[in-house]
């Protein structure tokens, strides 16, 4: 079974959005198993204090990496074979092929951030790996993390229905998806594209591809020109 472990302040958040729809059956149905670990459980105080002044001063507190890195030696015990990722604004971010290798691997354990984020020294001391969400500043981890498991978790083997593959969709060809319609055929005067309607596959497809192109570059001229398009702003100069 695919292993979720969530190294987290704030353990009662989980499975939070993973606890309905196909995550949540997933998990009824014995796909994944989830494994939310209270950090405050290997703090050496009394006052179970997790945290400490930033070095060098500045606001907010950062989280030690000695008790970091007890609960990730924990979790490592627990979860044999699990990458371990942190939940970061400094990491690289999270992409789909990432998601790919994390769903087909055992399992991954997951360390949630609060306060100013965590002493860096744990990076260098064991086998973290930094990783965000986007460009912007949660206030935790665990939103975070709850993105990454809910990518991961509909991958796993038996979590989307046969007809539900995911092949086609955003990122798994690295553009966009092509944009979607259903009923009814005219809503507010806007009508489906009637090629949708034709019923002729050949032309589908290639529509679709023609808008996932189109979309992508003018959505995501990042994407377009990774996936090999024409630089959609050619440096001044270029002809
Ligand atoms: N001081 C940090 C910085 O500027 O990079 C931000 C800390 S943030 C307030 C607290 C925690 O939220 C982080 O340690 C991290 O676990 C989580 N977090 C915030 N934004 C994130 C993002 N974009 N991706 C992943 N985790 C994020």
């Amino acid at each position: 079974m695919w292993s979720a472990a969530v190294l987290t302040l704030y353990p009662e958040m989980f499975p939070g959005t993973l606890g309905q729809s196909l995550a949540g059956r997933a998990l009824a149905d014995g796909l994944w198993s989830l494994d939310a670990i209270q950090i405050r459980g290997f703090a050496t105080d009394r006052h179970r204090s997790v945290d400490d002044t930033p070095a060098g001063g500045g606001a907010g507190m950062v989280m030690r990496a000695d008790i970091l890195a007890a609960a990730v030696d924990a979790a490592a015990a627990r979860h044999p074979g699990n990458p371990v990722l942190a939940m970061t604004p400094r990491g690289r971010p999270l992409t789909q092929s990432r998601v790919h290798e994390l769903a087909a691997g055992p399992g991954v354990t997951i360390l949630c951030g609060r306060f100013e984020g965590m002493d860096e020294r744990l990076f260098e001391a064991r086998a973290v790996e930094p990783v965000s969400i986007g460009d912007y500043v949660l206030s935790g981890g665990e939103v975070a993390a709850q993105v990454v498991l809910d990518a991961c978790i509909r991958l796993i083997p038996g979590v989307m229905g046969a007809a539900s593959s995911g092949e086609e969709e955003s990122f798994e060809a690295g553009l966009l998806e092509y944009p979607q319609y259903t009923r009814p055929p005219l809503w507010e005067g806007r009508a489906i594209p009637e090629v949708l309607r034709s019923g002729d596959h050949a032309k589908i497809a290639a529509w679709r591809k023609q808008r996932a192109e189109d979309d992508t570059r003018l959505r995501r001229p990042d994407l377009w020109e990774r996936h090999g398009g024409a630089p959609v702003h050619p440096p001044s100069g270029a002809q």
